[in-house]
């Protein structure tokens, strides 16, 4: 059976070039970066040639790139950092943000005893930006704002121009977290007032275990891990060569062809989207769909019913990888926090289709006939 692959949001899969990138360092170029002998000359001019064009690609420093071992490290030790050295008494997130904020969150003001405040969310899941101004407005002590650049759930996006001058006015830090939108939107660090910002190279066809944080020069914290000194002193551990090399390979990949790409992708969610409404009733579309959002993510209700219950399941079954969908019994929607908090009131079985250049006009029609099938057959 020919499978269809719908969680980009997920993963994606390696580009092969991304692994021929990698491989050497799998193989002959296997010195620690550390040595001082060629082997480890080698390996240190390749993880400094991939930052140096990564933050060329962000119009930005190489001193402010740092490597980590995926997202959530690297949005852990923003976090962290920002509150055990930089001072933060008050964070201010949204409850829909990736656990790997939220929980750190709610860790560092129990732990540290600060102030935790949740910005409140507009009609489509969109950030108040008027809440958030007053929240600003209102703080006192060292603020930092913590928000992501797009939601991996619903699709939303941030105006992170519009956030970035808030806190460039209210004098907070500002956090996101890019994982969503690092290689699939050009980045212009240069243009905007961001103190950390992570990304993950597997959400656009870099391997796994291979993230970035950029930390602003202005802001001085701590390491996270202690050891040795790679990256300058910030996180100690022998480099993961390979990973980013991955990393600035995969970026160079996905801004390459960039436009190309996105108006392909986007066409696809576009078709889905208009093939679904009309193949089924009542479906509802989560998120701003037809406003800010990511051109890769499609999160739709589904009405509650006998046949939608175990929809991602049988579709599966069906060969087709999509996600959520978990509906319990009391008519609430499984696990998910983010449509939990956006539409507290709805009884769907929530399901995110997300897309990649790899997916074809071809899957997109097989796969509404398939959800038709599976909901109109009772
Ligand atoms: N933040 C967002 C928005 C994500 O979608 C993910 C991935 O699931 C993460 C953070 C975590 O990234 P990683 O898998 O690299 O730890």
């Amino acid at each position: 059976m020919q499978r269809i692959y719908l969680d980009n949001a997920a993963t994606t899969k390696l580009d092969s070039k991304v692994l021929d990138a990698m491989m050497p360092f799998f193989t002959e170029q296997f010195g620690n970066a550390s040595a001082i002998y060629s082997y480890g000359r080698e390996t240190r001019m390749a993880i400094e040639k991939s930052r140096r064009f990564i933050a060329q690609a962000f119009k930005t420093t190489p001193s402010e790139i740092f490597f980590t071992s995926c997202g959530t490290e690297s949005s852990n030790t923003a976090l962290q950092g920002a509150v055990r050295d930089l001072k933060v008494e008050h964070i201010i997130t949204s409850p829909i943000e990736h656990h790997a904020t939220l929980y750190t969150c709610q860790y560092l003001a129990s732990q540290y005893n600060r102030k935790l405040s949740y910005v409140k969310l507009s009609e489509h899941g969109q950030i108040d930006y008027g809440d958030l101004e007053k929240l600003l407005q209102e703080t006192s002590g060292k603020t930092l704002v913590t928000l992501m650049h797009a939601n991996n759930e619903i699709g939303n996006m941030l105006n992170l121009e519009r956030v970035s001058s808030y806190c460039q006015e209210y004098n907070a830090l500002f956090h996101t977290d890019s994982v969503q939108t690092v290689g699939h939107y050009p980045l212009d660090l240069s243009k905007l007032h961001i103190d950390f910002l992570s990304a993950s190279a597997h959400k656009f066809h870099g391997p796994k275990g291979s993230g970035l944080l950029y930390i602003n020069k202005n802001n001085q914290i701590k390491p996270s891990i202690l050891g040795g000194g790679q990256e300058r002193n910030m996180r100690a551990g022998t480099e993961n060569i390979a990973n980013i090399v991955g990393f600035a390979k995969a970026l160079e990949l996905a801004m390459e062809s960039f436009e190309e790409d996105k108006a392909y992708v986007q066409a696809l969610k576009e078709r889905l989207k208009t093939k679904l409404i009309t193949a089924i009733p009542n479906l509802v579309l989560h998120g701003d769909v037809d406003g800010n959002s990511l051109y890769t993510i499609l999160n739709v209700g589904f009405p509650m019913n006998d046949s939608t219950e175990m929809l991602s399941m049988n579709l599966d079954i069906q060969g087709v990888c999509v996600s959520g969908g978990s509906a319990c019994t009391s008519g609430a929607q499984g696990g998910s926090h983010v449509i939990r908090n956006v539409y507290p009131n709805a009884s769907v079985v929530p399901i995110r289709f997300s897309f990649s250049k790899h997916n074809t006009t071809e899957e997109i029609d097989r796969v509404v006939e398939l959800v038709a099938g599976l909901i109109n057959k009772q």
